[in-house]
């Protein structure tokens, strides 16, 4: 039997490109009809079928009713923090101590591999909570600290399992080619053979990811280096996506546009090459200003230059332990406003439309239009920049997965 949930008397930030900026509709109803929207848009053009058959309608009072909100950058499978570094580097330590005391990447690859699944999980499930709390209903997560075969698919396998544990969708991205593990020292082409042979093989054959990352910057790899990983990504018939120009400016980003690159992110040395070729492939720019914050940065991402070409830009927490220990999703979208002067609209499209374009699941989700997944937040608002414009306040009334109406 079909069951129709009927949210009326609310206030619509639907994100339909068809309509302008957010898409806003007064006086709007949104219809979910197993699962699905059957209908969003002014209460008064409301099919009478579905105002009939409702099973149950939900009076908003006038609360705001925007998409589910999507994280589409985040490390939030891992084991251990980095507190004690952020310690010892206020305290006046430098790199070079603090990487002999144990710290950096490798400190984050140690733990991870040394964690079981289910220990991987359960240090996982909090910050996911706290996501959750904020109206995100679908939220990307990237290995990369396993740096094998083996552990590479354990922290896949625990981000799949965070899907069984919470009502939410996980979307998972393998990033074998993140940093270089300690038994491979000194030789970074023979662990890009590993992550090509060994890896995203049975990553695709496991069916562990749904897109494949890289990390290109030169203490990581080179764009050479990416490529024979995009190379054999295509060849498992996986999309793939880049973090690039982040610390300086190799041609990541046009290296990813060439490969059809879901999305770049980072992007703080983007050139105008960098945009173009962006623009031709319609690849997302991912903004993550936590990362810019929590690493003192001063160059930002080309943000006129990404508009003027119309490449859409999204936002993500890309919550990881070293260089962004983030697990508010609202408290980026402030960040991506003061720190790069995106307008709130942008910063909202960045976290809907355009992060569900990031992920390949545009089709799916992101607005609220006929026919896509029923994943809603309802806020506690007056108008929507609200969301960008408080620093640790979080308005969301309830969330909606599925149609499903989430108890507090
Ligand atoms: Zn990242």
């Amino acid at each position: 039997m079909t069951t129709t949930r009927l949210f009326r008397n609310a206030r619509l930030a639907t994100m339909d490109p068809a309509r302008n900026g957010l898409g806003i509709v007064e006086k709007g109803a949104v219809a979910a009809e197993d699962g699905r929207i059957a209908y969003a848009g002014p209460e008064a053009d409301l099919p009478s079928s579905l105002a009939v058959t409702a099973s149950e309608i939900i009076d908003c009072e006038g609360r705001w009713i925007t998409p589910g909100l999507i994280d589409c950058h985040t490390h939030i499978v891992h084991a251990g923090n980095r507190a004690h570094e952020f310690e010892l580097r206020l305290n006046g330590a430098t790199y070079e101590e603090i990487a002999r005391a144990g710290g950096g990447i490798l400190s984050t690859v140690n733990a991870t591999r040394a964690a079981s699944e289910a220990e991987l999980v359960a240090s996982a499930l909090p910050r996911l909570d706290a996501l959750i709390a904020e109206g995100v209903t679908t939220i990307e997560v990237k290995s990369g600290y396993g740096l094998d075969r083996e552990n590479e698919a354990k922290m896949l396998r625990a981000a799949a399992r965070l899907a069984a544990e919470r009502d939410v969708s996980i979307v998972r991205t393998c990033l074998g080619a993140h940093a270089l593990p300690p038994e491979f020292a000194g030789d970074k082409d023979a662990y890009i053979e590993d992550v090509c042979r060994n890896q995203l093989p049975f990553v695709a054959k496991e069916h562990l990811a749904d897109a494949v990352d890289g990390f290109c910057e030169r203490i990581a790899f080179s764009p050479e280096q990416i490529a024979r990983v995009f190379d054999a990504a295509r060849a498992h018939g996986l999309p793939v996506k880049l973090h690039a120009e982040q610390l300086s400016n190799l041609g990541g980003a046009a290296l990813a546009a060439r490969y059809g690159a879901l999305s770049a992110d980072h992007l703080e040395y983007l050139d105008e090459t960098g945009v173009a070729a962006m623009s031709k492939s319609g690849t997302v720019a991912v903004l993550l200003p936590g990362a810019f914050y929590f690493l003192k940065e001063t160059q930002k991402p080309p943000v006129a230059l990404l508009r003027r070409a119309g490449v859409p830009i999204a936002i993500a927490t890309d919550c990881n332990p070293g260089s962004s220990p983030l697990t508010s999703l609202l408290l980026t979208l402030n960040m991506a406003c003061t720190l790069f002067a995106l307008t709130p609209d942008e910063t909202l499209l960045g976290v809907t439309r355009n992060a569900a374009k990031a992920l390949g699941l545009q089709r799916e989700i992101g607005t609220l239009e006929a026919g896509k997944r029923c994943d809603l937040a309802i806020w506690e608002i007056d108008r929507p920049a609200e969301l960008a414009y408080r620093i640790g306040f979080n308005p969301l009334w309830r969330r909606v997965r599925n149609g499903q109406w989430q108890s507090r």
